[in-house]
């Protein structure tokens, strides 16, 4: 709920509105009803501005041009064509250059089909394709948004899709930590804390669980696959700067969810290098029972299947469900011969039963190359003893697997 004044009374009228309902639709709203808003960015002074949001259109009449404008703030019904003379919008001039352009080239790779320039009208497919690309622009470019005010760690979080009109995910929510199911209770507070003034050398947090320190002193991981992590946590005396934590700080590599070309759908991608053997995510989503995994994984379709991910680290309890609440995690795809390899990690969770999981690099990563991680090393890190093997429910249907490795299975599961 929210208050708009008109900019005339002097008593207050509360206006009532759903509460998801979007910026710019609130824009609308305000604009329609002419009320100003603050904290909508609506006030006297630009109540009635007009910013070309995206063009719809272009026509040419007695040797005019014409854009048809939609308004920012303002709805469909509003827009108008504009001489072109009037419009100071050079990058959405060029924007709708670039989306007729691709259409064009789009359709005709199926057939030869040849369109005259300086035509006096658009085809309406044409302007069809320019405005669902302009709104599916506006999406991605919210959801980024989204995704950015969500997340609790450094690295940025992009959205880019130059490949089809596939817009946000419908039915996912981002998450920065283990979301456990009712009846589940993930203790976040560890019975042990390190009082060590150097933790890596002294005996540690690592010893205390009878493990090795994982990481170097360049941040790397140097333990083998399989090993736990086991970093410092709330009880110890440390401060934010030891060298024993790592995956608790979050991503600090700033990733790219863009659509794949080769049919693979979302898929991540670094902006930067990334060093070899350095943490990159982790792997969230809903803590179920493994019953309950069984459960839903009659109901997915080989999709949701994939987004399983046994805990098995010692026992074979809990499954992390990431097909709807997840991170950056949920876009990463398989592959037979990936770049990032999977670690149990414990933090203030000291429960063996419920690891945190994370991803880190198994060599450098060059920026704009893609991560992946083998879906069927999830956990153990052992293909043979895989508990995907031993779900009848996982077992059922096959997805072919399309990563390219020379040393590809042939399957997902
Ligand atoms: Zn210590
Ligand atoms: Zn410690
Ligand atoms: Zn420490
Ligand atoms: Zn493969």
């Amino acid at each position: 709920m929210m208050d708009v004044f008109p900019p005339n009374f002097s008593s207050t009228i509360a206006w009532c509105v759903p509460c998801l309902v979007s910026l710019d639709t609130l824009q609308e709203l305000s604009r329609k009803e002419k009320l100003t808003c603050k904290s909508i960015g609506i006030t006297k002074r630009n109540l009635n501005n007009y910013e070309v949001e995206y063009l719809c259109d272009y026509k040419v009449v007695k040797d005019m041009e014409y854009y048809l404008v939609k308004w920012k703030g303002w709805p469909d019904s509003t827009n108008t064509w504009e001489p072109l003379q009037n419009l100071k919008c050079p990058l959405l001039l060029q924007q709708f250059f670039n989306d007729k352009r691709n259409y064009l080239s789009q359709v005709q790779k199926g057939k030869a089909v040849t369109l005259k320039e300086n035509h006096s009208s658009l085809q309406p497919a044409i302007a069809e394709y320019i405005v669902r690309k302009a709104k599916q622009r506006i999406a991605l470019q919210r959801w980024q948004d989204e995704l950015n005010r969500r997340k609790n760690h450094k690295g940025m979080i992009f959205v880019e899709n130059t490949v089809d009109l596939e817009g946000p995910p419908l039915d996912f929510y981002y998450i920065n930590e283990y979301r456990p199911a009712p009846g589940i209770s993930l203790v976040n507070e560890a019975t042990f804390g390190c009082s060590c003034t150097d933790c890596f050398f002294e005996k540690c947090c690592p010893a205390e669980a009878g493990v090795l320190l994982a990481y170097n002193k360049n941040q790397q991981i140097k333990i083998p696959p399989g090993t736990p992590i086991y970093e410092c946590n709330s009880r110890c005396q440390c401060g934010p700067d030891c060298p024993n934590r790592i995956v608790q700080k979050g991503t600090q590599y700033s990733l790219c969810i863009f659509r794949t070309s080769n049919g693979c759908g979302w898929g991540v991608k670094t902006l930067v290098k990334i060093k070899r053997m350095t943490f990159v995510m982790e792997y969230v989503g809903e803590v179920i029972t493994s019953e309950e995994a069984e459960r839903r994984g009659q109901l997915y379709d080989n999709k949701g299947i994939t987004y399983l991910f046994d805990l098995d680290y010692e026992s074979d309890e809990f499954t992390v469900d990431a097909a709807r609440y997840g991170n950056v995690s949920h876009f990463v795809n398989h592959s037979c011969d990936p770049n990032l390899q999977v670690f149990n990690v414990f933090i203030d969770n000291l429960d063996t039963r419920l690891p945190r999981i994370a991803l880190f690099s198994t060599r450098t990563i060059r920026a704009g190359e893609e991560l992946t991680f083998d879906y069927q090393m999830k956990g153990s890190g052992d293909i043979s003893s895989d508990s995907i093997d031993h779900s009848p429910a996982k077992k059922r249907v096959r997805t072919v697997c399309r990563c390219g490795a020379v040393t590809c299975r042939g399957y997902l599961n």
